[in-house]
């Protein structure tokens, strides 16, 4: 009799642990026994390697990626009452920190890869009234940061990008995130680079913007108790930030490798008929925090039974597009033209596993499962 294979999990936090674990320990005790727990050297020294890592000047730990983003929109000037234009594919978090400023959300379709559509991007913005832009590098992959750029020069409009899945990705080799003045990321668990808990940053160029992100990720205060505008109570831990700093990521580029070796294999050898692999723009170096797939809406359910009885684990990102989700019902906001293109995105994809603790067997099974799949 042999033993049914391990289940193939999308995230393998075990695995992990068996890597990480003995040095978590030794930063836990380092913060323990230094009675410092809350924004102290740990931070400072994560913090400088971040920004070292990213090619900015300044980074400032938060408590999550969608405290960053909201920091990072407060930080560009972003008022409520102003529209920021954004995708419709995300993360609910992406368009939670529009709303939270008090801004609308302008929404635009997507393109074949789930990314913002910059044509329609461009469209939208000539009739000259959005002051905000917020692209994410979806999955890891990037979207076009020369026409980013661009497009936020010619149309005088505030670009954030949301890096919480691209951390390390590149366009022409710049760093996904450099295309504006801030850069918000997170170190949710699931992420290429992930705490073992909440986690976010901002990334910055500007010395003052990285002030007023210190100052509002603690109760907008200047000095101490004196409060000089409406913060939030977002610090980054010294435990996450010491765990981040000496244990995750000097590992982070040969984790990254790892996915993109993966990413290769499924690549090269996952067939095409039924399953639909959206390539990478030629001038992009992705950086695998999700692989998707696309596949017939009426067969989603089916793919998925299917890896399921062969023990791989499936996700959907993101089942539901944005401007659908109950919560913004009521709320303003707007579609640009239909969403076709994203609505089809959340109703067709299926994330496979791609954790760098796969093995090669493992990867094999995917494959396998996918070529076995009548369709
Ligand atoms: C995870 C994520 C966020 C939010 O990060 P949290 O740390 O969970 O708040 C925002 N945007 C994207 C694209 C994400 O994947």
């Amino acid at each position: 009799m042999v033993d049914a294979p391990e289940p193939i999990l999308l995230n393998d936090f075990r695995r992990a642990w068996a890597e990480v674990g003995g040095g978590v320990l030794e930063a836990t005790a380092k913060v323990g026994s230094s009675g410092w727990y809350i924004l102290g050297e740990e931070v400072r020294r994560f913090e400088a390697a971040l920004a070292i890592l990213w090619g900015f000047d300044h980074a400032v730990g938060v408590g999550n990626g969608l405290d960053a983003l909201e920091i990072g929109l407060r930080c560009l000037g972003i008022r409520a009452g102003d529209r920021v234009l954004t995708t419709p594919v995300s993360a609910f978090a992406s368009s939670l920190a529009i709303l939270r400023v008090g801004a609308i959300p302008v929404f635009v379709d997507v393109d074949e890869r789930g990314l913002l559509d910059l044509d329609a991007a461009e469209e939208r913005l000539r009739r000259g009234d959005v002051r905000g832009l917020l692209p994410v590098h979806l999955c890891g992959h990037v979207v076009d940061l020369d026409r980013l750029e661009d497009l936020a020069q010619r149309h005088g409009v505030l670009l954030l990008e949301d890096c919480a899945q691209s951390i390390g990705a590149t366009w022409k080799g710049r760093s996904t995130g450099s295309a504006g003045a801030v850069a918000a990321t997170s170190f949710y668990p699931t992420k290429n680079l992930g705490a073992m808990g909440d986690g976010g940053a901002l990334l910055c160029r500007d010395p003052e913007h990285a002030a007023r992100a210190r100052r509002l990720r603690s109760y907008g205060e200047g000095a101490r108790y004196d409060h000089v505008e409406i913060g939030l109570n977002s610090r980054l831990d010294e435990l996450q930030a010491a765990i981040l700093g000496d244990v995750m990521l000097p590992r982070l580029a040969s984790w990254t490798g790892r996915r993109a070796a993966i990413a290769e294999r499924y690549c090269s050898s996952i067939p095409s008929r039924r399953i639909e692999i959206p390539v990478s723009a030629p001038d992009s170096q992705p950086v695998w925090h999700l692989f998707p797939v696309l596949v017939e809406p009426h067969r989603r359910e089916s793919f998925r039974a299917h890896c399921g009885a062969r023990g791989i684990a499936t996700g959907i990102h993101y089942p539901i597009a944005i401007p659908d989700q109950r919560a913004v019902a009521g709320l303003e906001l707007e579609e640009v033209n239909e969403l076709p293109r994203a609505r089809r995105w959340c109703a067709s994809e299926v994330s496979l596993p791609i954790h760098p603790w796969l093995d090669a067997e493992e990867i094999d099974r995917v494959i396998e499962a996918c070529a076995a799949w009548p369709g």
